[in-house]
C-alpha cells in the first residue's frame, strides 16, 4: 500500500517512510491511496484472536509479510492484562469497549505500543537511529515512554509542564528509569512545551543531524492499530446479540480514534453510527450539528485528554468529506488559516454526514453519568468515558447496540470519581505501587535553546560527526 497527502503535493510513499515521517512533506497528512473492501472477509475474520484479527488487517496496508507481521503484533500486545486485549463487557443499555488495560491505562497504549515495534523493525532493516520527541499534557507522554523504553537504537524526550500535570501522570513517566528515557519538566505551559517542539522539528538541518522523530496522534500507525478494536467488538456483539449491524460512541478530542472506526465503516464493517462525543470544548459536534468548523478557546474539564480546539487528524476526515479532492482540502484549510473557521456544506436530509452525529456532555452530565452507572450498574466510567456514554445513550437504537469505547481506567483520573460519588474508589495496583518508586528527571527553563542544549549533549556522541 502506497500513502499520499490530503494535500496532494507529494508522491506516493511505503508504509515504513509513512510510519517514519508523521507529517506529509506539503504540509498535510499521509492517507492510503485506497481503501481495501473487506465484506466478502468478515465471516472469516469473525473467528479471530484480537492478535490474528491485527495481523490481517495491518498486513492490508504494510509492506510486511505476514511472518514478519505476526511476531511484531504478538508482542505488542503481551503487555496487556487481559488475554483479549480489548474485551467487550455489557453495562446496562450499553456495550463498554475496555481499552484500557495495556501498561499506562488509557486507549493510547494499543497504537503506541505497536508504534516502538514498528519503529525497532524498521531501524533493524535500515539502521540509524531515531530520537523521539514529543510534548504532552499527559496521556501520550506516558504511553509513548512506554512504547519506547529500553529499546535499542532509539531515545525518547518527553517534554512536560512543570508542575501541571497530574501528580500521578507525572509518575507514570518519571518512575520510568530506562537510560533511553528522558523526561523534561518545563517551567512553563504546555502550550510552551508544544511550540518548542515544533521549533526543534521545523529547524530541518537540527532535525535531520539529530534524526528526530514523532510519536504523534497524526502517525498513521495509530489509526491503522485503532481499527483493528472496531472488528473487534463489532464482532463481540454481534455474536452476543446476533445484531447485524452496530453503534459506537467515541470520546472524541484530536479525531484519531474515531477517525479509525470511520475507515472501518469504509472498508464495509457493518457500522449504523458513530456517534462523536465531546465535552465543552466541542468544535466538532458543533462541526456535526451544523457544518461549520469554528475555533474557541480551551476550557479546561474533568476529562483532560478532550481538551482540545483544532482536532489534528480531523484534515483526514475533510479528505473524504469532500470527495476525496486534495484541492477542496487545500481551499478549507486556507479559509481555516484565514478566518479561524471553515465551512462544509449540508448534505440534503443526512445534515453534514450520514454515518457520524455529535454530541456534547457537560461537566454536570459527566458526574452524573459516573453516579449512575456505579450505582445502578455497579461499574466505574472513567470521566472521558462518561462523556462517550452520555451522548451514546442519546443514540440507543432498537436494533443496532451501543458500543461505548472506554478510553481510560477510572484510577488514572481519581479526582474526578471522588467528585462524582464523594469516595475515592477509584484504585488499581499499577498506579498504588508508582507512589513509592524512584523518579528521574530534568528541571529546564522553557526555552528552546536549553531543551536543544540537553538533546545535544546526550546524542552527540552517538551521531557522526557532520
Ligand atoms: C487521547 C484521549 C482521548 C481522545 O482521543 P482522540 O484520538 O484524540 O480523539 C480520549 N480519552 C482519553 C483517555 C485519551 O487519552
Amino acid at each position: 500500500m502506497k500513502y499520499i497527502s490530503t494535500r496532494g503535493r507529494i508522491d506516493p510513499v511505503g508504509f515504513q517512510e509513512a510510519v517514519m515521517t508523521g507529517l506529509a512533506r506539503d504540509g498535510g497528512l499521509l492517507i492510503p491511496q485506497s481503501i481495501p473492501r473487506v465484506t466478502d472477509r468478515l465471516d472469516q475474520w469473525r473467528r479471530l484472536t484480537y492478535v490474528e484479527l491485527a495481523v490481517e488487517i495491518m498486513a492490508l496496508f504494510a509492506d510486511l509479510e505476514r511472518a514478519e507481521l505476526d511476531p511484531l503484533v504478538r508482542r505488542s500486545y503481551v503487555s496487556f492484562a487481559s488475554p483479549e486485549v480489548t474485551p467487550v463487557v455489557r453495562v446496562g443499555p450499553v456495550h463498554i469497549l475496555e481499552l484500557f488495560h495495556g501498561p499506562t491505562l488509557a486507549f493510547k497504549d494499543v497504537a503506541l505500543q505497536l508504534l516502538g515495534n514498528l519503529f525497532e523493525h524498521v531501524l533493524r532493516r535500515t539502521g540509524g537511529e531515531l530520537n523521539i520527541l514529543a510534548a504532552t499534557s499527559g496521556d501520550t507522554g506516558s504511553a509513548a515512554i512506554h512504547g519506547v523504553r529500553g529499546r535499542d537504537h532509539m531515545q525518547i524526550f518527553v517534554l512536560h509542564p512543570a508542575g501541571r500535570v497530574s501528580p500521578l501522570q507525572e509518575r507514570q513517566m518519571t518512575t520510568v528509569l530506562d537510560a533511553n528515557v528522558h523526561n523534561l519538566a518545563l517551567t512553563g505551559s504546555f502550550d510552551d512545551c508544544q511550540a518548542i517542539v515544533k521549533m526543534l522539528f521545523n529547524d530541518l538541518e537540527f532535525r535531520d543531524r539529530y534524526a528526530l522523530g514523532s510519536v504523534n496522534s497524526i502517525n498513521w500507525a495509530r489509526i491503522l492499530a485503532q481499527m483493528v478494536y472496531y472488528f473487534y467488538a463489532t464482532f463481540r456483539v454481534q455474536d452476543a446479540t446476533g445484531a447485524a449491524r452496530v453503534r459506537f460512541a467515541v470520546p472524541t478530542g484530536n479525531f484519531g480514534d474515531i477517525f479509525a472506526g470511520y475507515l472501518a465503516a469504509r472498508m464495509g464493517l457493518p457500522i449504523g453510527r458513530l456517534v462523536l462525543a465531546t465535552n465543552e470544548n466541542d468544535i466538532l459536534s458543533r462541526f456535526f450539528a451544523t457544518g461549520e468548523y469554528r475555533k474557541g478557546p480551551v476550557r479546561l474539564t474533568l476529562s483532560p485528554s478532550m481538551d482540545i480546539q483544532v482536532a489534528s487528524n480531523f484534515e483526514r476526515y475533510l479528505y473524504y468529506r469532500g470527495g476525496e479532492s486534495a484541492r477542496q482540502v487545500n481551499t478549507w484549510m486556507d479559509q481555516f488559516s484565514a478566518q479561524g473557521s471553515l465551512t462544509v456544506p449540508l448534505e440534503g436530509g443526512a445534515g453534514v454526514d450520514g454515518l457520524i452525529v455529535g454530541g456534547r456532555g457537560t461537566t454536570e452530565e459527566t458526574l452524573a453519568v459516573i453516579r449512575r452507572y456505579q450505582e445502578k450498574e455497579g461499574y466505574l466510567l472513567d470521566p472521558h468515558t462518561a462523556v462517550g456514554v452520555q451522548v451514546g445513550e442519546a443514540h440507543l437504537h432498537p436494533d443496532e447496540p451501543m458500543i461505548c469505547l472506554a478510553t481510560a481506567h477510572p484510577a488514572k483520573f481519581s479526582e474526578a470519581i471522588v467528585r462524582a460519588l464523594g469516595r475515592d474508589i477509584a484504585h488499581h495496583p499499577i498506579l498504588d505501587a508508582l507512589r513509592n518508586l524512584p523518579t528521574r528527571k530534568e528541571n529546564l527553563p522553557a526555552d528552546v535553546d536549553a531543551v536543544r542544549a540537553v538533546l545535544v549533549r546526550t546524542l552527540d556522541h552517538r551521531v557522526k560527526p557532520a
